[in-house]
């Protein structure tokens, strides 16, 4: 099988030519960003993923993880040695302040390399993403004293981090939250049990710092009354060398569908005295901590979806060029599965929903570079806000029938799990769950997105989106052709963003029912955009003397197979969301 071949080419076109790498690299404090530097952490990043990370992922799935009798996780074999030579490269660096030891890259960019590591494993890549959501998170709320003792050990790799709010009772719904805190002088006694902890527990770095959700004693109900603390599993000394062990472990491991490699764990805080926490950001308002966090690792699962689509895709080009049945159309004899028009279709479908995912949560971070350090910030923050669950529901959803498609072009070979197309399938399936879930991603879209802005954010992309199709319709014959039905599909979405925003007054079933067709229809419009974009940009480049004309060439055709194959969907999605909730509610409960 194949190792992961980093898609350097595309992702350079989108950073270069749709995200504007070159308007990013002037914000301030990004100037290290040069055009060579840019390439030369691709390049070294792509070999890392490619040659260390990737080759583990077949072992990890196989071996899985396991609890040793010390409540210590085990982590496959390989997978600790490569978390190594991650953190010794400084990976773990990229994005953050060098205030705390970090490199001052645009997130952007920091966005194509998590893409690889997760491509190339999604099970090892967890560790990292969590990592960096965290540090985030104590970035833009910890006290200057949790920031200088917790942030550089984050941002170095030596100690990692995860994400601990989900409890039995309390997973979508986290006002349902148990989990005690109890002051005790400068800090806080953790006591509750976490169900489904990623990374909660590993061999990988001498330190893991717990990110925990909990209420004080004089908390009010609901989600106003959590706070966040942070529970190292090591306490740390004053001089940041580690003391003893924290009241907290992994008391068990899930076994799963998928990402067996990852330690799904549940823990226990507080079996004795009760765990040291220490708060970050205000008593009460811990969500809205963690929703730093939590926004981060969003557009992270997005990126998982079209890192695994990609790796799904590879694997079935190579499949498709080597299995041959059949005479194809025009041949006498029989011919690899690739000249086979339904086995083009699937592989089109792949890459397309790949390319355009890519591009779409490409554009998200971009957004987030200017919001972090432009002058248009508002505007971003907008934009980044709105595009997070539409990044992470859509390219979650479509990993889900990329990685389908793997195994379709396989055939029956897809369904033994010898040629890996299956463990895509099954990776991917966790994408649409954890994070929130692909109802609360269209919820969060509908409702603080939508309705809470009565439509602002939604109506500024789409005036953007309208935009480029005009100068599109001003462009050469193709690119008029291949803009043509965006144009109705752009208009089709603010038809249906305004029928929500009219008739989900009069009906409190409304949003909920046409919430996720609404995500789903926004995801393959603004799909579609960007793939209108990269065919400008790959029309432009042709015009110049040191394209590379394949690349463009094929650039080109994706965007023709969306708009003709995906786009169409917008129909779909727009006609069952405009349907209203009747069909949808009206089965009395005892009937189902
Ligand atoms: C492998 C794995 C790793 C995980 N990692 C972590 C982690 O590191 N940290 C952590 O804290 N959690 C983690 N989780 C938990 C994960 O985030 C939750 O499973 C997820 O949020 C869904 O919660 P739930 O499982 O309780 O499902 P439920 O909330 O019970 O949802 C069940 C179904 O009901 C729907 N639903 C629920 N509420 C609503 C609503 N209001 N409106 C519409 N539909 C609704 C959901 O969409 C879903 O389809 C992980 C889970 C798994 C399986």
């Amino acid at each position: 099988m194949a190792e992961y071949r980093a898609p350097v080419t595309d992702m350079t076109f989108i950073l270069q030519h749709l995200v504007g790498m070159d308007k990013i690299a002037e914000l301030p404090g990004y100037e290290e960003a040069s055009a060579d530097m840019v390439a030369a952490i691709l390049e070294e990043a792509s070999k890392l993923s490619g040659e260390v990370i990737s080759p583990l992922n077949i072992v990890g799935d196989q071996n899985g993880v396991a609890l040793d009798e010390k409540g210590q996780v085990v982590t496959p074999a390989g997978f600790k040695e490569a978390y190594q030579q991650y953190a010794e490269g400084g990976w773990g660096s990229l994005p953050f302040d060098p205030e705390f030891g970090g490199q001052g890259m645009p997130q952007v960019l920091a966005a194509n390399v998590m893409e690889m590591w997760q491509s190339a494993n999604i099970s090892w890549g967890l560790c990292p993403l969590l990592s960096q959501g965290a540090i985030e998170a104590l970035e833009s709320s910890g006290s200057d004293e949790l920031k200088q003792r917790y942030i550089p050990k984050l941002v170095s790799g030596e100690w990692t981090a995860t994400m601990n709010l989900t409890e039995p009772q309390a997973g979508s719904d986290l006002a349902a939250l148990r989990s005690r805190a109890e002051p005790e002088g400068d800090h806080y006694r953790i006591k509750g049990q976490k169900i489904f902890i990623t990374w909660g527990e590993h061999d990988m770095a001498e330190n893991i710092i717990h990110l925990v959700l909990a209420r004080l004693p004089n908390a009010p109900a609901g989600v106003r009354g959590i706070s966040l603390f942070i529970v190292p599993k090591f306490l740390v000394n004053e001089d940041g060398s580690l003391g003893g062990l924290n009241d907290c472990g992994a008391v068990s491991l899930e076994h799963k569908l998928g990402i067996h490699a990852s330690p799904t764990c549940v823990m226990s805080f507080g079996d004795n005295a009760g765990a040291i926490g220490y708060l970050v950001g205000e008593e009460h308002k811990g969500l809205a901590c963690m929703f730093t966090m939590m926004n981060n690792a969003r557009l992270g699962v997005g990126l998982q979806g079209v890192a695994v689509s990609e790796r799904a895709y590879q694997l079935a080009v190579d499949y498709a060029r080597d299995r041959v049945q059949s005479p194809a159309p025009g041949c006498k004899e029989s011919a690899a599965i690739i000249r086979h028009p339904d086995v083009r279709r699937m592989l089109m479908t792949m890459r397309t929903l790949t390319e355009a995912g890519r591009a779409l949560a490409y554009a998200a971070y971009g957004s987030l570079d200017h919001q972090l350090r432009g002058e248009d910030s508002a505007l971003h923050q907008a934009r980044v806000s709105l595009l997070t669950p539409i990044v992470k529901g859509w390219c979650t959803e479509t990993a889900q029938e990329v990685t389908g498609l793997g195994v379709q072009v396989h055939g029956g070979m897809g369904f033994i799990e010898e040629t890996g197309a299956a463990q895509h399938y099954r990776d991917a399936r966790i994408l649409t769950i954890y994070e929130g879930t692909s109802g609360i991603q269209a919820q969060d879209l509908v409702g603080r997105k939508t309705l809470f802005d009565k439509g602002e954010a939604m109506d500024a992309l789409l005036a953007e989106m309208l935009d480029c199709v005009e100068v599109a319709q001003q462009g050469s014959d193709r690119l008029q052709a291949i803009s043509g039905s965006l144009l109705s599909a752009i208009e089709v979405l603010g038809q249906t963003q305004r029928y929500l925003l009219k008739a989900s007054a009069a009906d409190i079933n409304l949003a909920g029912s046409l919430a996720f067709n609404y995500m789903m229809l926004a995801g393959t419009v603004c799909g579609g955009w960007q793939m209108l974009k990269a065919a400008q940009a790959a029309e432009n480049l042709l015009s110049t003397e040191d394209a590379d004309v394949n690349f463009c060439h094929a650039k080109l055709i994706s965007a023709e197979f969306y708009m003709d194959q995906i786009l169409p969907r917008y129909l779909g999605y727009a006609g069952a969301a405009v349907s209203g909730s009747e069909s949808i509610m009206q089965l009395d409960e005892d009937l189902f």
